[in-house]
Protein backbone atom coordinates (compact mmCIF):
# COMPACT_ATOMS: atom_id res chain seq x y z
CA UNK A 1 0.00 0.00 0.00
CA UNK A 2 1.26 3.43 -0.84
CA UNK A 3 -0.17 6.50 0.96
CA UNK A 4 0.51 9.65 -0.71
CA UNK A 5 1.17 13.13 0.67
CA UNK A 6 -1.11 14.54 -1.07
CA UNK A 7 -3.84 13.99 -3.31
CA UNK A 8 -5.96 16.94 -5.36
CA UNK A 9 -9.85 16.95 -4.36
CA UNK A 10 -12.66 17.22 -6.81
CA UNK A 11 -15.57 18.37 -6.18
CA UNK A 12 -17.07 16.79 -8.89
CA UNK A 13 -18.68 19.71 -10.92
CA UNK A 14 -15.21 21.37 -11.77
CA UNK A 15 -15.42 19.65 -15.47
CA UNK A 16 -19.20 20.65 -15.99
CA UNK A 17 -18.02 24.69 -15.05
CA UNK A 18 -15.31 24.73 -17.73
CA UNK A 19 -18.23 23.37 -20.06
CA UNK A 20 -20.21 26.44 -19.20
CA UNK A 21 -17.91 28.56 -19.87
CA UNK A 22 -16.67 27.23 -23.20
CA UNK A 23 -20.38 27.63 -23.90
CA UNK A 24 -20.31 31.19 -22.44
CA UNK A 25 -17.62 31.61 -26.03
CA UNK A 26 -15.68 33.74 -22.96
CA UNK A 27 -12.18 31.98 -22.70
CA UNK A 28 -10.09 34.93 -21.40
CA UNK A 29 -10.28 36.21 -18.08
CA UNK A 30 -12.52 38.47 -16.09
CA UNK A 31 -15.81 36.61 -17.13
CA UNK A 32 -19.37 35.48 -15.42
CA UNK A 33 -17.20 32.64 -13.13
CA UNK A 34 -14.27 35.07 -12.50
CA UNK A 35 -17.16 37.46 -11.18
CA UNK A 36 -18.65 34.92 -8.58
CA UNK A 37 -14.97 34.09 -7.74
CA UNK A 38 -14.19 37.68 -6.82
CA UNK A 39 -17.86 37.87 -4.81
CA UNK A 40 -17.35 34.78 -2.86
CA UNK A 41 -14.28 36.06 -1.89
CA UNK A 42 -15.25 39.84 -1.15
CA UNK A 43 -18.40 38.09 0.88
CA UNK A 44 -16.34 35.64 2.76
CA UNK A 45 -13.25 37.98 3.61
CA UNK A 46 -15.24 41.65 4.14
CA UNK A 47 -12.64 42.27 1.57
CA UNK A 48 -12.96 45.72 -0.21
CA UNK A 49 -11.37 43.96 -3.50
CA UNK A 50 -10.82 40.74 -4.83
CA UNK A 51 -8.96 40.04 -7.87
CA UNK A 52 -8.02 36.64 -9.18
CA UNK A 53 -4.50 36.01 -10.12
CA UNK A 54 -2.16 33.15 -11.84
CA UNK A 55 -1.06 32.31 -8.60
CA UNK A 56 -0.37 33.26 -5.00
CA UNK A 57 3.24 34.69 -6.19
CA UNK A 58 1.45 36.63 -8.73
CA UNK A 59 -0.76 38.03 -6.08
CA UNK A 60 2.46 38.82 -4.37
CA UNK A 61 4.60 40.55 -7.05
CA UNK A 62 1.00 42.66 -7.75
CA UNK A 63 1.52 43.49 -3.97
CA UNK A 64 5.09 44.85 -4.33
CA UNK A 65 4.22 46.79 -7.24
CA UNK A 66 1.05 48.34 -5.41
CA UNK A 67 3.35 49.41 -2.55
CA UNK A 68 5.82 50.81 -4.65
CA UNK A 69 8.80 48.70 -3.40
CA UNK A 70 12.04 49.49 -5.18
CA UNK A 71 15.04 49.68 -5.27
CA UNK A 72 17.18 49.87 -2.21
CA UNK A 73 13.95 49.30 -0.02
CA UNK A 74 13.64 46.86 3.27
CA UNK A 75 10.86 44.45 3.67
CA UNK A 76 10.60 42.46 7.06
CA UNK A 77 9.37 38.71 6.56
CA UNK A 78 10.19 35.33 7.87
CA UNK A 79 12.91 33.34 6.88
CA UNK A 80 10.54 30.39 7.65
CA UNK A 81 8.58 30.57 4.50
CA UNK A 82 8.31 29.53 0.65
CA UNK A 83 10.54 31.61 -1.66
CA UNK A 84 7.81 33.42 -3.37
CA UNK A 85 7.13 35.77 -0.36
CA UNK A 86 10.90 36.97 -0.73
CA UNK A 87 10.47 36.85 -4.46
CA UNK A 88 8.00 39.55 -5.14
CA UNK A 89 9.73 42.06 -3.58
CA UNK A 90 13.23 41.26 -4.72
CA UNK A 91 11.95 41.63 -8.12
CA UNK A 92 11.35 45.29 -7.60
CA UNK A 93 15.10 45.68 -6.49
CA UNK A 94 14.04 45.26 -2.29
CA UNK A 95 16.11 43.35 0.67
CA UNK A 96 14.38 41.25 2.19
CA UNK A 97 15.23 41.34 6.18
CA UNK A 98 14.44 38.05 8.03
CA UNK A 99 13.19 37.89 11.21
CA UNK A 100 12.87 34.77 13.38
CA UNK A 101 9.64 32.79 14.19
CA UNK A 102 7.90 32.30 17.30
CA UNK A 103 8.54 28.73 18.54
CA UNK A 104 4.05 28.16 19.63
CA UNK A 105 2.48 29.00 15.79
CA UNK A 106 6.23 28.86 13.58
CA UNK A 107 5.02 32.61 12.83
CA UNK A 108 6.98 36.07 12.76
CA UNK A 109 8.26 36.89 16.15
CA UNK A 110 6.57 40.29 16.32
CA UNK A 111 8.72 40.97 19.17
CA UNK A 112 11.63 41.15 16.99
CA UNK A 113 10.39 43.18 14.05
CA UNK A 114 10.98 46.70 15.48
CA UNK A 115 14.46 45.79 15.76
CA UNK A 116 14.70 45.01 12.49
CA UNK A 117 13.05 48.32 10.94
CA UNK A 118 15.24 50.78 9.47
CA UNK A 119 15.49 54.37 7.97
CA UNK A 120 14.75 52.22 4.47
CA UNK A 121 12.12 49.50 5.65
CA UNK A 122 8.86 49.99 3.45
CA UNK A 123 6.60 46.93 4.42
CA UNK A 124 6.32 44.15 6.68
CA UNK A 125 4.93 40.31 5.06
CA UNK A 126 2.98 38.49 7.19
CA UNK A 127 2.84 34.76 6.66
CA UNK A 128 0.16 32.93 8.46
CA UNK A 129 1.71 29.30 8.77
CA UNK A 130 -0.63 26.68 8.77
CA UNK A 131 -3.31 28.86 8.43
CA UNK A 132 -2.49 30.14 12.09
CA UNK A 133 -2.63 33.76 12.54
CA UNK A 134 0.49 35.63 12.99
CA UNK A 135 -0.09 38.38 15.98
CA UNK A 136 -1.85 41.16 13.68
CA UNK A 137 -2.72 43.35 16.65
CA UNK A 138 0.69 43.99 17.28
CA UNK A 139 2.15 44.03 13.37
CA UNK A 140 -1.01 46.35 12.45
CA UNK A 141 0.17 48.65 15.52
CA UNK A 142 3.77 48.59 14.75
CA UNK A 143 3.22 49.29 11.22
CA UNK A 144 0.98 52.39 11.73
CA UNK A 145 3.25 53.47 14.02
CA UNK A 146 6.35 53.59 11.31
CA UNK A 147 4.34 54.30 8.08
CA UNK A 148 4.73 50.49 6.71
CA UNK A 149 2.73 48.56 4.51
CA UNK A 150 1.72 45.11 5.74
CA UNK A 151 0.77 42.70 3.22
CA UNK A 152 -0.39 39.40 4.45
CA UNK A 153 0.54 36.02 2.44
CA UNK A 154 -2.54 34.47 3.72
CA UNK A 155 -1.36 31.50 0.92
CA UNK A 156 -2.20 28.92 3.31
CA UNK A 157 -5.07 30.84 5.46
CA UNK A 158 -8.41 31.28 2.77
CA UNK A 159 -11.17 30.59 5.26
CA UNK A 160 -9.07 31.38 8.58
CA UNK A 161 -9.65 34.34 11.61
CA UNK A 162 -7.74 36.31 13.75
CA UNK A 163 -9.97 37.53 17.03
CA UNK A 164 -13.03 36.96 14.48
CA UNK A 165 -11.36 38.85 11.40
CA UNK A 166 -10.85 36.66 8.18
CA UNK A 167 -7.27 36.36 7.30
CA UNK A 168 -6.18 38.30 3.76
CA UNK A 169 -8.14 41.73 5.12
CA UNK A 170 -6.44 42.62 8.03
CA UNK A 171 -3.53 44.15 6.83
CA UNK A 172 -3.60 46.56 3.60
CA UNK A 173 -3.29 43.77 1.22
CA UNK A 174 -3.69 40.10 1.45
CA UNK A 175 -3.11 37.41 -1.24
CA UNK A 176 -4.31 33.57 -1.47
CA UNK A 177 -3.13 30.67 -3.15
CA UNK A 178 -5.42 27.97 -4.82
CA UNK A 179 -2.47 25.71 -5.83
CA UNK A 180 -3.08 22.25 -6.01
CA UNK A 181 -1.75 21.41 -2.75
CA UNK A 182 -3.85 24.40 -0.88
CA UNK A 183 -7.23 23.70 0.74
CA UNK A 184 -9.22 25.08 -2.37
CA UNK A 185 -7.56 24.72 -5.42
CA UNK A 186 -7.56 25.25 -9.32
CA UNK A 187 -4.27 23.75 -10.56
CA UNK A 188 -2.17 26.98 -10.16
CA UNK A 189 -4.28 30.15 -8.84
CA UNK A 190 -4.62 32.62 -6.20
CA UNK A 191 -5.87 35.91 -5.48
CA UNK A 192 -5.43 39.41 -4.36
CA UNK A 193 -7.11 41.14 -1.35
CA UNK A 194 -6.95 44.78 -1.58
CA UNK A 195 -8.49 45.97 1.86
CA UNK A 196 -7.70 49.83 1.02
CA UNK A 197 -10.54 51.63 -0.98
CA UNK A 198 -7.16 54.23 -2.46
CA UNK A 199 -5.05 51.02 -3.87
CA UNK A 200 -8.12 49.21 -5.75
CA UNK A 201 -8.36 51.39 -9.15
CA UNK A 202 -4.26 50.90 -9.88
CA UNK A 203 -4.70 47.01 -8.89
CA UNK A 204 -6.77 46.77 -11.12
CA UNK A 205 -4.90 48.43 -13.88
CA UNK A 206 -1.48 46.28 -12.99
CA UNK A 207 -3.49 43.14 -13.52
CA UNK A 208 -4.79 44.08 -17.17
CA UNK A 209 -0.76 44.78 -18.14
CA UNK A 210 -1.05 48.73 -16.87
CA UNK A 211 -4.03 49.37 -19.02
CA UNK A 212 -7.01 50.97 -17.29
CA UNK A 213 -9.16 48.06 -19.83
CA UNK A 214 -11.27 47.58 -16.66
CA UNK A 215 -12.44 51.17 -16.47
CA UNK A 216 -12.91 51.10 -20.51
CA UNK A 217 -15.37 48.22 -20.11
CA UNK A 218 -17.38 49.98 -17.20
CA UNK A 219 -17.94 52.59 -19.56
CA UNK A 220 -15.68 55.47 -17.28
CA UNK A 221 -13.41 55.98 -19.98
CA UNK A 222 -13.76 55.83 -23.80
CA UNK A 223 -10.94 54.01 -25.03
CA UNK A 224 -8.33 52.06 -23.08
CA UNK A 225 -4.70 52.60 -23.25
CA UNK A 226 -1.22 52.08 -21.43
CA UNK A 227 -1.32 53.83 -18.31
CA UNK A 228 1.13 52.89 -16.00
CA UNK A 229 3.16 49.15 -15.27
CA UNK A 230 1.47 46.00 -14.79
CA UNK A 231 1.50 42.50 -16.27
CA UNK A 232 -0.99 39.61 -17.33
CA UNK A 233 -1.87 38.41 -13.44
CA UNK A 234 -5.43 37.28 -14.28
CA UNK A 235 -6.78 33.51 -15.04
CA UNK A 236 -8.49 32.12 -17.76
CA UNK A 237 -12.36 31.88 -17.35
CA UNK A 238 -11.20 28.07 -17.64
CA UNK A 239 -9.33 28.42 -14.64
CA UNK A 240 -12.24 30.58 -12.67
CA UNK A 241 -14.69 27.81 -13.64
CA UNK A 242 -12.78 24.91 -12.02
CA UNK A 243 -12.33 27.78 -9.03
CA UNK A 244 -15.30 28.01 -8.66
CA UNK A 245 -16.86 24.29 -8.23
CA UNK A 246 -14.42 24.51 -5.04
CA UNK A 247 -15.22 27.91 -3.37
CA UNK A 248 -18.90 25.99 -3.65
CA UNK A 249 -18.03 23.78 -1.50
CA UNK A 250 -15.35 25.42 0.46
CA UNK A 251 -16.80 24.76 3.57
CA UNK A 252 -17.47 21.06 3.42
CA UNK A 253 -13.63 20.74 2.37
CA UNK A 254 -12.72 23.05 5.30
CA UNK A 255 -15.14 20.25 7.65
CA UNK A 256 -13.56 17.07 5.95
CA UNK A 257 -10.22 18.27 6.61
CA UNK A 258 -10.59 19.47 9.97
CA UNK A 259 -11.68 15.94 10.81
CA UNK A 260 -8.75 14.03 9.51
CA UNK A 261 -6.54 17.52 11.73
CA UNK A 262 -8.64 16.36 14.71
CA UNK A 263 -7.94 12.64 14.28
CA UNK A 264 -4.26 13.36 14.08
CA UNK A 265 -4.61 15.55 17.01
CA UNK A 266 -6.43 13.38 19.52
CA UNK A 267 -4.76 10.07 18.54
CA UNK A 268 -1.26 11.47 19.07
CA UNK A 269 -1.71 13.19 22.55
CA UNK A 270 -0.18 10.27 24.29
CA UNK A 271 3.27 10.07 22.65
CA UNK A 272 3.51 14.01 22.61
CA UNK A 273 2.77 13.28 26.65
CA UNK A 274 5.62 10.78 26.25
CA UNK A 275 7.77 13.54 24.92
CA UNK A 276 8.38 12.28 21.50
CA UNK A 277 7.32 14.86 19.84
CA UNK A 278 5.66 18.29 19.67
CA UNK A 279 1.93 18.66 17.99
CA UNK A 280 0.56 22.38 16.25
CA UNK A 281 -0.23 24.81 19.02
CA UNK A 282 -2.95 27.05 18.19
CA UNK A 283 -3.73 30.18 20.16
CA UNK A 284 -7.44 30.04 21.59
CA UNK A 285 -8.24 33.51 19.22
CA UNK A 286 -6.87 31.89 16.29
CA UNK A 287 -9.12 29.33 13.90
CA UNK A 288 -7.75 27.66 11.25
CA UNK A 289 -8.53 25.15 8.41
CA UNK A 290 -6.96 22.28 8.52
CA UNK A 291 -4.17 23.14 5.79
CA UNK A 292 -1.56 20.99 7.27
CA UNK A 293 -0.78 18.56 10.36
CA UNK A 294 2.81 18.91 11.43
CA UNK A 295 4.85 17.15 13.99
CA UNK A 296 8.54 18.61 15.74
CA UNK A 297 10.27 16.26 16.16
CA UNK A 298 13.50 15.92 18.58
CA UNK A 299 16.01 16.35 16.38
CA UNK A 300 17.44 15.94 12.54
CA UNK A 301 17.95 12.87 13.09
CA UNK A 302 15.16 11.52 14.80
CA UNK A 303 13.19 13.08 11.63
CA UNK A 304 15.34 11.17 9.38
CA UNK A 305 14.49 8.03 11.01
CA UNK A 306 11.10 9.04 11.45
CA UNK A 307 10.76 9.87 7.61
CA UNK A 308 12.41 6.62 6.99
CA UNK A 309 9.85 4.14 8.69
CA UNK A 310 6.74 6.06 7.44
CA UNK A 311 8.55 5.27 4.15
CA UNK A 312 9.09 2.01 4.64
CA UNK A 313 5.50 1.26 5.47
CA UNK A 314 4.45 3.42 2.13
CA UNK A 315 3.48 6.91 3.65
CA UNK A 316 5.16 9.48 2.05
CA UNK A 317 5.65 12.15 4.12
CA UNK A 318 7.63 15.44 3.62
CA UNK A 319 9.66 18.33 5.46
CA UNK A 320 9.69 22.13 4.61
CA UNK A 321 11.26 25.09 4.86
CA UNK A 322 14.83 25.31 3.44
CA UNK A 323 15.17 29.01 5.41
CA UNK A 324 15.80 31.21 3.54
CA UNK A 325 18.03 33.03 4.73
CA UNK A 326 20.40 30.11 4.38
CA UNK A 327 19.60 29.15 0.97
CA UNK A 328 22.41 30.75 -1.48
CA UNK A 329 20.36 33.56 -2.87
CA UNK A 330 19.25 34.53 0.32
CA UNK A 331 22.69 34.56 1.65
CA UNK A 332 23.79 36.24 -1.79
CA UNK A 333 21.03 38.78 -1.19
CA UNK A 334 21.64 39.57 3.00
CA UNK A 335 24.92 38.02 4.30
CA UNK A 336 24.37 40.04 7.25
CA UNK A 337 21.32 38.31 8.81
CA UNK A 338 22.05 37.72 12.06
CA UNK A 339 21.75 33.61 13.35
CA UNK A 340 17.59 32.97 13.31
CA UNK A 341 17.62 30.28 16.53
CA UNK A 342 14.53 29.23 16.20
CA UNK A 343 13.80 28.70 12.21
CA UNK A 344 17.02 26.88 12.19
CA UNK A 345 16.04 24.69 14.59
CA UNK A 346 12.32 24.04 13.15
CA UNK A 347 13.31 23.34 9.88
CA UNK A 348 15.51 20.54 10.75
CA UNK A 349 12.76 18.94 13.02
CA UNK A 350 9.49 19.46 11.36
CA UNK A 351 7.18 16.86 9.40
CA UNK A 352 4.00 17.09 7.19
CA UNK A 353 2.03 14.30 7.84
CA UNK A 354 -0.28 13.21 4.88
CA UNK A 355 -3.87 15.13 5.08
CA UNK A 356 -6.18 14.94 1.90
CA UNK A 357 -9.51 14.50 1.54
CA UNK A 358 -10.30 10.53 0.72
CA UNK A 359 -7.05 9.75 3.36
CA UNK A 360 -10.68 7.70 5.73
CA UNK A 361 -9.89 4.70 6.83
CA UNK A 362 -5.79 4.79 5.64
CA UNK A 363 -5.41 7.42 8.00
CA UNK A 364 -5.73 5.04 10.61
CA UNK A 365 -1.94 3.15 9.35
CA UNK A 366 0.03 6.30 9.37
CA UNK A 367 -1.61 6.69 13.25
CA UNK A 368 -0.41 3.17 14.00
CA UNK A 369 3.14 3.21 11.57
CA UNK A 370 4.23 6.49 14.19
CA UNK A 371 3.11 4.26 17.58
CA UNK A 372 5.53 1.66 15.69
CA UNK A 373 7.79 4.40 14.81
CA UNK A 374 8.24 5.29 19.00
CA UNK A 375 8.02 1.38 20.06
CA UNK A 376 4.56 2.18 21.28
CA UNK A 377 1.56 -0.41 20.77
CA UNK A 378 -1.08 1.88 18.97
CA UNK A 379 -4.36 3.01 21.13
C1 LIG B 1 1.93 28.01 -1.53
C2 LIG B 1 2.54 29.25 -0.99
C3 LIG B 1 2.90 30.32 -1.81
C4 LIG B 1 2.86 30.25 -3.31
O1 LIG B 1 1.62 30.00 -3.86
P1 LIG B 1 1.47 29.78 -5.44
O2 LIG B 1 0.00 29.90 -5.65
O3 LIG B 1 2.01 28.42 -5.75
O4 LIG B 1 2.21 30.86 -6.12
C5 LIG B 1 3.39 31.48 -1.23
N1 LIG B 1 3.52 31.59 0.11
C6 LIG B 1 3.20 30.57 0.93
C7 LIG B 1 3.36 30.75 2.40
C8 LIG B 1 2.72 29.36 0.41
O5 LIG B 1 2.42 28.35 1.24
Amino acid sequence: MKIPFNKPFMTGRELAYIAQAHQHGQLAGDGQFTAKCHKWLEDNTGSKKALLTHSCTAALEMAAILGNIGEGDEVIMPSYTFVSTANAFVMRGATPVFVDIREDTLNIDESLIEEAITPRTRAIVAVHYAGVACEMDTIMTIAQKHGLLVIEDAAQAIMCTYKGQPLGSIGDIGAFSFHETKNVISGEGGALLINREDLIERAEIIREKGTNRNQFFRGQVDKYTWVDIGSSFLPSEMVAAFLWAQLEEASEIKQERMNLWMHYHDSLEILEQRGFFRRPITPQYCSHSAHMYYLLLESKQERTSFIRTLSEHGIHSVFHYVPLHDSPYGKHLNPETNALPVTTSYSERLVRLPLWIGLGEVQQCVINTIYKAFNHDSL
